[in-house]
């Protein structure tokens, strides 16, 4: 595996692949990599001739300094588990590579009500942040394919309409979200958990997966409350939100007929730790989220 540090050198290297026509994909992360985010890298690596995958903690998503300071960076243990997944290229910049003085890297993107909605309410700017980073890396690696996880379904469709919007020739693709065996998302987070945590935690899969049993006999709005409920009923969890939306809009849907692609998805703090799930309800494209 090469790593870069520095744009220029990357932009060189990856310049001479294209050149040989070789299909560049691209993995955004911050790092602290998983089995979620390594599942990433092998779909890449499946599917294209080359992987970059990105370390860079975004300074400018974090709403909350002392959680941008807390960010674990075990890049040592990072470096071991990209090779051991066949990655080509691990791109580690400098907040000053990203950013440079002088540099306009805002993003030129209608947002409409998609940064506002679910975890829009709870963390502002945050994916204002992760657009303008995620352009910026784009910018840099200009993939062929670009690779993301559904757990973040949010950021997932921001991405994507800002992909339609720039027009950009780079395919988005979906990955399936990743769990522990108890049903657990998995996620840096989950290390924040304590061992009572760890037997609530489980609940919030299993919830969303009653929710999907529930969509057959039941309206989305009795969905959503009776599956509320049952989480803030129980001690140690309090939802932040549980919502069933339109995949696309992500505002919330009044029957199952109103869209196509529909989601149920939440965020709940278990203890002192802040969680996102979500489960597909109802789509076509779910097909290309299915675990392989
Ligand atoms: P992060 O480092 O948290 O920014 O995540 C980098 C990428 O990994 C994002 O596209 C996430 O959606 C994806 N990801 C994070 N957790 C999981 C998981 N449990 N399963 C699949 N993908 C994940």
């Amino acid at each position: 595996m090469y790593l870069f540090k520095r744009v220029a050198d990357l932009q060189k290297y990856l310049g001479a692949l294209k050149k040989k026509g070789k299909e560049i994909g691209m993995v955004p992360t911050m790092g602290a990599l998983h089995s979620g985010h390594i599942s990433l890298i092998e779909k890449a690596r499946r599917e294209t001739d080359a992987v970059v995958c990105s370390i860079f903690v975004n300074p400018t998503q974090f709403n909350d300094p002392a959680d941008l300071e807390k960010y674990p960076r075990p890049i040592e243990s990072d470096i071991e588990r990209l090779e051991s997944a066949g990655c080509n290229i691990l791109f580690l910049p400098s907040a000053e590579e990203i950013y440079p003085p002088g540099l306009d890297t805002s993003v030129h993107f209608e947002f409409g009500d998609l940064d506002q909605a679910l975890e829009g309410v709870f963390r502002p700017g945050h994916f204002k942040g992760m657009a303008e980073v995620v352009n910026r890396l784009l910018n840099i690696v200009q993939p062929d394919k670009l690779y993301m996880g559904q757990k973040d379904f949010q950021q997932f469709t921001i991405v994507r309409a800002m992909l339609e919007q720039k027009g950009a020739p780079i395919e988005l693709v979906m990955c399936p979200v990743i769990r522990e065996d108890n049903g657990v998302a998995m996620s840096s987070r989950n290390a924040r958990l304590t061992p009572h945590d760890r037997t609530l935690a489980p609940l919030l899969y299993q919830t969303l997966r009653q929710a999907d049993f529930m969509k057959e006999r039941f309206t989305p709005e009795e969905i959503k409350k009776a599956c509320s409920e049952k989480l803030n009923n129980t001690p140690g969890l309090k939802v932040e939100y549980f919502d069933l939306v339109d995949g696309r809009t992500l505002l919330p849907i009044e029957s199952f007929a109103d869209a196509d692609f529909i989601v149920v998805t939440l965020a709940v703090w278990v203890g002192e730790v802040r969680l996102i799930d979500n489960v597909i309800l109802k789509s076509v494209e779910a097909q290309s989220a299915t675990a392989e």
